[in-house]
């Protein structure tokens, strides 16, 4: 996985700095959004990845995809196209 097929950045929910990409065993895409702040007023330790908290988290989808279909989601409302459209690609991507 490169890491430009992925979404460039997030935002740190406590702190609005941007969040460090790094490599992690276990997860889905080996990858997790993570920010760390020591400091004493501020202390936390955010970990995200990639899917956590999508209602894709489950699926198998390639992340390109559902980048595209994130872009339809916030476009519209979900309909019958868009999940006619998921299930296609899915089917595509399990080889
Ligand atoms: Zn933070």
């Amino acid at each position: 996985m490169k890491a430009n097929l992925i979404a460039s950045r997030y935002e740190c929910s406590r702190c609005k700095k941007n969040m460090r990409l790094q490599k992690r065993k276990g997860t889905v895409d080996g990858y997790e959004w993570r920010c760390r702040n020591q400091s004493k007023d501020n202390r936390h330790d955010v970990v995200r990845s990639e899917r956590k908290g999508t209602w894709f988290s489950k699926s198998k989808l390639a992340i390109t995809i559902i980048l595209l279909l994130t872009r339809y989601w916030f476009g519209k409302s979900m309909n019958a196209f868009v999940v006619n459209d998921l299930k296609v690609n899915k089917n595509m991507r399990q080889s």
